[in-house]
């Protein structure tokens, strides 16, 4: 059953009355961040009932020793993670000593908001605690995007039938352990303590990989919205550090806290000067003051939501599942540090690691390419260009030679670092998603002097690879690719993966056809790759020999190419056929049984066909939809929305609405029963195309724009924005109308269902 207690709402994400059972999904649900750091929606008072504490920084990870029973060479020597951050937002409260703990007191007109318009958090509630006293207790919180270091709470408390004493005890606590740890270690050495009158700062340095972080905290309050200045005790701890305030009040009377908090690391800062900067955020966050950060917040999300935002009218839950997906993308990434990347749980869980996947440049690129400037996608590029050196040592590692890359499936800084072997490590088919990311994004931008500058080096160690990987088999008198694992993960070590063995041949020639270009138009960057790489011309043509004699496994008599050699000889019973009681297989049965069955994770085939549509016909991708779709489980968030949009491409709209609303709100109405781990960050980009590109249809075309909008029978129209290069255009679509409004200020020249239309700047017109 899924979960579906979200209360739809075009604008906000909202959890009416307490439900304990709900806790840890609404945790990730409401999770927030700033693309720099981010956490769950952890309470900020105590709670003792089940819950997963969770707040993390991007770029601060920790290499977990990897658990496997048989260690084989080139297995990565460890399993990298986000980590757990030392908690911030804790704050005590104690009515005439008594503990405040939704665990344990009555809970009456509980309401969680998350707001996406303006980017915060608030919670409501009245509480009676055991001992009678009621309370009501307001709280907002933000991560601000204006200063990316610093978070804020404004928590207010009422007596609403009692005179007393409330004692308020906010504290940092670097106590904090990964949930995901493989041997449950502690991963933090705490340096220093550093108390003040209202402020305070624990410096911790990470064990192994020494980063270094400050969290620093200042406090004020505010009794019946007067500034008051509490007398506090210190407490300090091996790793927490607490203030505790007392104050008298009456009935009716509320106390209000302000905690303003701040991560500073030495990603950004030396080692020495982070107790400083930390506390000089949070004295300058606390100046501001709290409805300052807010205003600016809601000002930042303002910026975000007019270059990203879809409306959907006819369907609140079609819009409020969009829009949860692009905040929670802008949530994860910004794109203004090309050190950090896009984790598969952003930063609303741990699964995954945190780590780098395949899923940034076969998912996320098109979202932050069209939604923002054209650098934010080049940072995510220049990510992996800037670990070229760590791919190709990792591809040393496993015995390639001369120069040969192989990107890792899961990576923190460059090295391979995932926790298991035939699954993931096999799955280098990722290497082509590098290149495709690359073509992806000249495509798009028109910015071909990266390929020259940056790209044509990952491409020659891509193409490289490929070259070595495949074989000559005498039998098929073709070359092949054996032992991997295609993007179907519930298939391993296959041989002649039709998805990787297709990547490859593409990778090997759209390097040789960009070496040629840039041979002739950058005479001066072919010539220092050339060098710098030890290219020849002979070289390339043993390349070609791979990718002009590449195997692909076909049946004539269905017609289709196969995901793998052997296919065929599984029992082909679609997914309908299934029992409830079997679904998800993946919970429900047997990894031997998966192996051998003919269940389908994720798109596979059908993601080349996603990837490369225009080299197959359309009665093709329908006849590959067809065989593959209903053999698919859809147990990989990242494949309802492949399959929404090229169902949309085969006009196929009642399943292409199907998928979507499945993508949309896979985290909100929980359909992998799964979202108490976190939220499926990297297929929201996957949510944002299924609209772009499967119903609006959006393509480039020959350097053009193209569209082919349709529309859901359910919908009364959607809109969206998309920015490419440099000029804004945005699309409406209606069940009887199609606009276009050309929003920059140069004349645009776009394809609407493949016939050329001249839009003026600033006009709109109605196709
Ligand atoms: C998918 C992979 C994906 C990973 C991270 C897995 O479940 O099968 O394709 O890279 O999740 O999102």
């Amino acid at each position: 059953m899924n979960k579906n207690y979200i209360i739809p709402n075009e604008w906000s994400i909202i959890e009416e009355g307490f439900n304990k059972d709900n806790v840890k999904s609404s945790e990730s649900l409401f999770s927030i961040g700033n693309g720099a750091l981010g956490q769950r929606a952890n309470f900020e008072e105590d709670y003792s009932g089940p819950s997963f504490q969770g707040s993390y920084i991007g770029g601060i990870y920790y290499p977990d020793k990897t658990r496997v029973g048989w260690w084989k060479n080139g297995y990565p020597e460890y399993f990298a993670k986000v980590l757990n951050a030392p908690n911030w937002i804790g704050i005590q409260i104690k009515i005439n000593k008594t503990n405040l703990d939704l665990n344990t007191c009555k809970i009456q007109n509980f309401k969680r908001e998350l707001n996406m318009k303006e980017g915060w958090l608030s919670r409501s509630f009245n509480a009676v605690l055991a001992t009678g006293e009621e309370i009501e207790v307001i709280s907002k919180r933000i991560i601000s995007i204006a200063h990316n270091e610093v978070g804020a709470i404004k928590y207010s408390v009422k007596a609403v039938n009692f005179s007393g004493e409330i004692t308020f005890k906010p504290y940092l606590d670097a106590g904090i352990v990964n949930q995901d740890s493989n041997y449950d270690e502690y991963f933090w050495d705490i340096l220093n303590i550093e108390k003040g009158t209202n402020e305070g700062c624990i410096l911790a340095k990470t064990l192994k990989t020494n980063f270094y972080v400050g969290t620093a905290m200042s406090v004020s309050f505010s009794h019946n919205n007067k500034k008051v200045d509490l007398e506090q005790t210190t407490n300090v701890q091996e790793k927490k550090l607490t203030y505790s305030y007392n104050l008298k009040i009456n009935q009716g009377d509320t106390v209000t806290i302000y905690k303003y908090a701040s991560y500073v690391t030495s990603l950004n800062y030396k080692e020495e000067k982070l107790v400083k900067a930390g506390l000089k955020n949070v004295q300058q966050a606390s100046e501001l003051g709290f409805d300052i950060l807010l205003q600016e917040q809601v000002n930042s999300w303002a910026a975000i939501w007019k270059t990203s935002d879809i409306k959907i009218e006819g369907d609140i839950k079609a819009q409020q599942g969009i829009r949860f997906n692009i905040f929670q993308l802008n949530q994860t990434y910004l794109g203004t540090d090309s050190r950090l990347n896009i984790g598969p749980k952003g930063f609303t869980g741990e699964k995954y690691g945190g780590s780098t996947y395949w899923d940034t440049e076969a998912y996320c690129i098109p979202f932050y390419m069209a939604t923002k400037d054209a650098s934010v996608a080049k940072n995510l590029l220049l990510y992996r260009y800037n670990q070229l050196d760590k791919a190709i040592e990792n591809a040393e590692k496993l015995g390639f030679k001369n120069g040969a890359a192989l990107y890792p499936m899961v990576t923190m800084n460059g090295e391979e670092c995932h926790n298991e072997w035939e699954i993931t490590f096999e799955e280098i088919h990722r290497n082509g998603a590098m290149i495709y990311g690359i073509y992806n994004y000249v495509n798009y931008t028109k910015d071909f002097e990266y390929i020259p500058k940056y790209g044509l080096e990952v491409m020659i160690g891509v193409a490289r690879f490929w070259h070595q990987r495949a074989n000559f088999s005498a039998a098929k008198n073709k070359y092949v690719i054996l032992g991997v694992t295609g993007p179907n993960e519930y298939e391993n070590n296959v041989n002649n993966n039709f998805y990787t063995n297709y990547l490859a041949k593409w990778c090997i020639e759209y390097a040789i056809e960009s070496l040629q270009k840039i041979k002739t138009e950058y005479a001066q960057d072919y010539k220092r790759v050339l060098a710098k790489t030890n290219l020849t011309e002979e070289e390339t043509k043993q390349w070609l020999q791979v990718a002009d004699n590449m195997y692909f496994p076909y049946s004539e008599k269905n017609k289709v190419y196969l995901q793998q050699d052997g296919f065929l000889d599984k029992e082909l019973i679609p997914v309908a056929e299934l029992s409830v009681e079997d679904r998800p297989i993946n919970q429900k049965w047997s990894w031997d049984r998966i192996l051998r069955s003919c269940y389908i994770k994720q798109a596979d085939v059908l993601q080349g066909m996603f990837f490369f549509e225009d080299q197959f016909s359309k009665e093709e991708i329908e006849r590959h939809f067809d065989f593959y779709e209903p053999l698919t489980v859809h147990e990989s968030s990242l494949s309802p929305c492949v399959h929404s949009i090229l169902a949309a491409s085969i006009d196929r709209i009642p399943k292409a609405y199907e998928q979507y609303v499945r993508t949309s709100r896979l985290d909100l109405d929980d359909y992998n029963h799964e979202v108490d781990e976190g939220c499926h960050i990297t297929s929201m980009a996957g949510t944002w195309m299924s609209i772009v590109q499967g119903f609006g249809g959006m393509r480039v075309k020959n350097g053009l724009l193209s569209f082919n909008p349709q529309i859901p029978k359910k919908w009364k129209s959607y809109t969206f924005t998309i920015n490419f290069r440099g000029n804004v255009i945005n699309v409406y679509k209606s069940q009887n109308e199609c606009k276009f409004s050309n929003e920059s200020g140069n004349e645009m020249t776009i394809l609407v269902d493949n016939e050329k239309i001249k839009i003026p700047s600033k006009q709109l017109i109605t196709v």
